[in-house]
């Protein structure tokens, strides 16, 4: 069982990942160490679901000491640990009620049941719709990705069934406008993420409260990814101190360690939830709860907010003052980037190649964005240390690419 495998050629292994080369055997807070003990700083967190960093001592902690006394009991039997949990994640988001599920598309997927149910029995409609964005993400079940903008994510995956309708995101006047009789919510990122960090203008997520108000729908907002922190504040819909009717978490709200996700909505929502109607064998373990439970704390007694909020100026005045042809564009919030490379230089996969040939780890994201998302317990000289890297690699395609327009200049 000691045969090398190389990953890369592995038969066993579906395609539907395109891993950079190298492999990891360890991470420490915002680091990871491949096989030979090469380390990396890590710039992507897991997608953010390592905002805590690897393997914190506290999480690690209360991980190993619950595993040995209660992991997996079942919803039908109450435990000692989730009713902790619960009432967190509403005194944090300021709503009323939270049901605990695993990954956050079926984070998703429990927002758009709420939903739906609220559209029929409260509203009486027979078709409730639910509005969404463009470019949006929200996972990959078969019920998200048939609301999905982008061909890799969607195509060939169908039947679809319906019930969404897409609108450009951040366009206010374009939502209102779309707009029906069978609309019963409108669901979005407060930033999407997946798209290429994109940043809304301001006033959007307030604008589409006052809508929703105005017109009696719910709005619910994806924090999967912006949440806990990431953007530099608990909440991304804090930024414009609206209150939504619901909020689906995820990733780092397993402490980078486990899957742990929640819807969390108002009680006149969650009331649709009756016994019966919608679970998860695995959702709300013992585990799962006491794991997220000291997430929260860790976070709250870390300030990992406030050094989000601190870091992440620090990183987007830095990559802003990177005056570089290669760097299109620079978008970003909290400690949260996304750098757009100019393909006239360089792809976005050849950039990640290169740094982490140089010891950091990032990912693209849409083609062309490398995303810069480290644990939000990183070190300021730690980050500066990446950030460096980043701008030589800036500089190396800069300089590769000048031959070529010599070339084409004569
Ligand atoms: C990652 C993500 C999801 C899906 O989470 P999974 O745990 O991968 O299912 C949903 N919404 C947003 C905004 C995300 O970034």
């Amino acid at each position: 069982m000691n045969a090398k495998v190389n990953s890369a050629d592995n038969p066993h292994r579906a395609r539907n990942y395109a891993p950079l080369p190298v492999t990891l055997s360890r991470g420490e807070g915002a680091f990871l160490f491949d096989v030979n003990g090469r380390r990396y700083v890590d710039m992507m967190s897991a997608y953010s679901a390592v905002s805590h960093g690897h393997a914190h001592p506290r999480i690690l902690k209360v991980l190993t000491e619950q595993a040995q006394r209660l992991a997996v009991p079942s919803r039908a039997y109450y435990d000692d640990r989730l009713d902790a949990f619960l009432t967190e994640l509403c005194a944090l988001t300021g709503l009323d009620v939270a049901l605990p599920m695993n990954t956050g598309a079926e984070a998703v997927e429990t927002a758009i049941k709420a939903a739906r149910r609220y559209g029929r029995r409260v509203r009486g409609l027979k078709n409730p719709e639910i509005i969404v964005a463009e470019g949006n993400f929200h996972g990959r079940t078969t019920t998200i990705v048939g609301f999905s903008s982008e061909p890799a994510y969607r195509d060939d995956f169908g039947p679809y069934g319906g019930g969404f309708r897409a609108v450009p995101y951040g366009d206010l006047a374009a939502t209102e406008a779309a707009i029906g009789p069978d609309t019963v919510a409108i669901m979005v990122e407060p930033v999407q993420g997946e798209a290429g960090v994109i940043v809304p203008p301001v006033g959007w997520l307030s604008g589409l409260r006052k809508l929703c108000d105005e017109r009696g729908l719910l709005l619910i907002v994806d924090e999967v990814q912006a949440g806990l922190g990431r953007t530099g504040a608990w909440f991304a819909f804090q930024h414009e101190n609206v209150k939504p009717d619901g909020v689906m978490l995820g990733k780092a709200l397993g402490g980078g360690v486990l899957p742990v996700s929640a819807f969390v909505g108002t009680r006149a929502l969650m009331d649709m939830f009756t016994p019966g109607s919608h679970g998860s064998t695995f959702g709300g373990n013992t585990l799962a709860a006491a794991v997220g439970l000291e997430a929260l704390h860790v976070m709250r007694d870390e300030k990992l907010v406030e050094r989000s909020r601190t870091l992440g100026e620090h990183m987007l005045r830095r990559l802003r003052n990177m005056d570089s042809p290669a760097l299109r564009d620079v978008r970003g919030i909290g400690l949260w980037a996304g750098a757009e490379i100019d393909p006239r230089y360089a792809t976005g996969r050849e950039v990640c190649e290169s740094l982490c040939e140089k010891g950091v780890l990032s990912t693209v994201t849409h083609h062309s964005v490398v995303r810069l998302s480290p644990p939000l317990v990183i070190a300021r000289e730690d980050l500066d240390w990446a950030l460096d890297r980043f701008e030589e690699t800036l500089a190396e395609f800069v300089e590769r690419a000048r031959p070529a327009k010599r070339a084409l200049a004569s």
